[in-house]
């Protein structure tokens, strides 16, 4: 047994999860040779933790990151995971006069950024073209108030209209198999195409998030290492990954839950090929002890943000020596929040103090060699 799966079988919230022996023994003895700028922070996006000794820190508030579809909930792609339904729950602003009426009541109701999207084109794009002007007098208005807007695929000309526009971070899925982008995607489009708008997103001064999805092949992972590749070559200033959940899959094209080792050697492998990155965990992945494994090899691979941990993510970060905060907020990656702090320098998680939980913890006598679930002290944010 690997010294990381004997520490993890101390974690009263791992017991019975089922990691991977081989491939845990793997990721402590890739992790034990990186080097590079992202390789030993961890930042946990929750709204579940509780504040020690004190009321319960606030749910995930709508309001905060709202995100507005251009399109209200039509999307011409009905990619087969998704079939629009993402767009479903968002905010609709049909209309730039929309946009502009929306962002205004989000903003007094406390809202301090948003995600920007729409559905796609029969050419996977989004065509923001009437919103440029809206976006400029909403950024000249509210400087503070930050827009991620998922890009679709752009032209050289579209890239330097976002960024004349004043958009804060530009996000897009990169997808590095033909086969996914003509039958998951139904698109006549390249995988060139896909490195091509990377290309044109980074060479602007926006701060570009390329996703991953992992699985996004009908569960099973076939161009995630051509997207890595492709990523590694434009250094953009995030990478997130999210794990396929095909909620929306159409019966006759089903789509198996994505294998958690296979995602955890890609997650080790994204971390080798880019080290000096943030590389971040998204809110989507499958639900269940499939999460608390995926989870678990994301902390063993040494990502930098992870987005709703599962039980014992903390503990186990800790653990493992990994210097560990927690944002007492929802998924902020999802609007690039990571990245601008990384970017300016802001620390905005609160650093948490082990020691003390500890102890506390052995204070109330819980069974002996047992922690349960640990509480975020709430110390100082540094
Ligand atoms: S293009 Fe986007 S919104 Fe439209 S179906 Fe595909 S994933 Fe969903």
């Amino acid at each position: 047994m690997s010294g990381w799966t004997a520490t993890a079988e101390r974690i009263e919230a791992l017991e019975g999860v089922g990691l991977d022996d081989a491939l845990v023994g793997a990721l402590e003895r890739r992790h034990a040779a990186l080097a590079g700028a992202h390789a030993g922070r961890v930042n946990f996006y929750t709204p579940t933790f509780k504040v020690y000794a004190t009321s319960e820190i606030k749910g995930c508030g709508k309001s905060a990151w709202p995100a507005v579809s251009i399109t209200g909930g039509e999307c011409k792609l009905a990619c087969d995971h998704c079939k629009a339904k993402i767009l479903e729950p968002m905010i609709p602003a049909r209309t730039p006069e929309d946009l502009w009426r929306v962002v205004n009541e989000q903003i007094a109701a406390g809202a301090q950024g948003m995600l920007l999207t729409g559905g796609s084109n029969h050419r996977n794009e989004v065509e923001y073209d009437p919103y440029y002007p809206v976006v400029r007098r909403i950024k000249d208005a509210f400087p503070d108030f930050r827009i991620a807007v998922h890009t679709a695929l752009v032209t050289r000309d579209i890239a330097r209209r976002m960024e004349d526009s004043g958009l804060d971070v530009a996000m897009m899925d990169v997808i590095g198999a033909q086969d996914t982008i003509t039958q998951v995607y139904h698109l006549r489009r390249t995988v060139a195409d896909f490195e091509e708008t990377l290309e044109h997103l980074t060479a602007t001064s926006l701060k570009v998030v390329p996703h991953i999805v992992i699985g996004l092949h009908y569960g099973r992972l076939l161009g995630e290492w051509q997207a890595l590749e492709m990523v590694q070559r434009h250094r953009p200033a995030a990478l997130v990954l999210v794990v396929v959940m095909p909620f929306y899959a159409p019966e006759h094209r089903p789509f198996a839950v994505p294998d958690a080792r296979k995602v955890g050697e890609f997650f080790m492998d994204a971390r080798e090929a880019l080290p000096d990155i943030p590389l971040l965990l998204g809110c989507a992945r499958p639900a269940g002890r499939v999460k608390s494994r995926i989870d678990a090899y994301a902390v063993m691979a040494g990502l930098n943000g992870i987005a709703h941990p599962a039980d014992g993510m903390v503990e186990l970060a800790a653990r493992l020596g990994r210097e560990v905060r927690v944002t007492p907020a929802c998924c902020s990656i999802a609007v690039g929040d990571e990245v601008l702090a990384a970017a300016s320098g802001r620390d905005e998680g609160i650093a948490i103090d082990l020691d003390r939980i500890m102890a506390d913890e052995r204070a109330r006598a819980r069974p002996a060699g047992r922690l349960g679930a640990i509480p975020v002290v709430a110390q100082t944010a540094a």
